[in-house]
């Protein structure tokens, strides 16, 4: 691992009166699995929203990859190579589970995608498709309506979309929410495999997963991260115990 892909700081966001993000500091270095954990309404997702772009910060710097993205277009800093799945899922559930992936594949091609370029581009379109398919373990559900489909498979289909610009950093916001244990494993497994050389970043509510999964943990309480650690210090610190895990992480 080298150094930050990711540089917050001093990352302030306010809705109206109401300040949200209350400058926050945060690296994700280059290669590593970074959990953000906090409670609910500490502003874990608004904090996604500000890094893709959904959200203009009200103050402070977003560094990625060596730029300042802070208040840019989400297409921009997905161009860059940032791209992030949503709480709520994403995918179309009158479109097949292919067409779902072909249409993410086909997204930066944006308005230069002309129907005589389709020609040109359809078999790498398709390839890679595939390739999305089978990383997700979802090839023999190509042809089925994304609705039809258990509510894990959705989440892998989501994932799968997320990849298909092929980023460099990856925001997931609680991939395994509303799962049963076994697709919680299930999901937690894919989410390792499909992040392999890039860098994660993951909203999870799920303390096995967080601890197993992540090589840095960072906690954000009120609008502000107030430690950040391997999991082994996040366990230990006093100020977290204090203020989230509570003893269901110290027993
Ligand atoms: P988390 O994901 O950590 O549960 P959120 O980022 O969703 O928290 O929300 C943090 C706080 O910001 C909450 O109190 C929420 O009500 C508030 N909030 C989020 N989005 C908006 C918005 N667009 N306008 C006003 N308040 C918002
Ligand atoms: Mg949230």
């Amino acid at each position: 691992m080298t150094g930050p892909i990711l540089s917050i700081r001093g990352l302030r966001k306010s809705f109206g009166a109401t300040e949200i993000m209350r400058g926050v500091d945060l690296d994700v270095h280059t290669g590593e699995r970074h959990a953000l954990i906090g409670p609910n309404g500490a502003g874990k997702s608004t904090l996604f929203h500000l890094l893709s772009g959904h959200l203009a910060p009200s103050a402070g710097e977003i560094r990625f990859d060596g730029r300042q993205i802070g208040g840019r277009s989400p297409q921009a800093i997905n161009r860059l190579g940032l791209a992030r799945s949503f709480q709520i899922t994403n995918v179309f559930p009158g479109l097949t589970v292919f067409e779902n992936i072909r249409l993410a594949v086909m997204r930066p091609y944006g308005l230069q995608y002309a129907f005589w370029k389709f020609i040109d581009h359809d078999r790498r379109i398709r390839r890679e498709t595939e390739r999305l398919l089978e990383l997700v373990r979802l090839t023999a559900r190509a042809s089925t309506l994304a609705g039809e489909m258990a509510y894990s498979e959705q989440r892998s289909l989501e994932i799968a979309m997320t990849l298909a610009s092929d980023p460099k950093l990856v925001l997931l916001d609680e991939p395994m929410a509303g799962m049963a244990t076994e697709e919680t494993q299930y999901t937690a497994q894919l989410v390792r495999e499909v992040t392999q050389g890039r860098t994660l970043m993951i909203v999870e509510h799920d303390m096995d997963v967080v601890f197993s999964l992540s090589d840095r943990i960072s906690v954000l309480v009120y609008g502000q991260v107030i430690a950040t650690g391997s999991p082994d210090e996040i366990r230990n610190d006093d100020r977290v115990k204090e203020a989230y895990l509570g003893e269901e992480v110290s027993a």
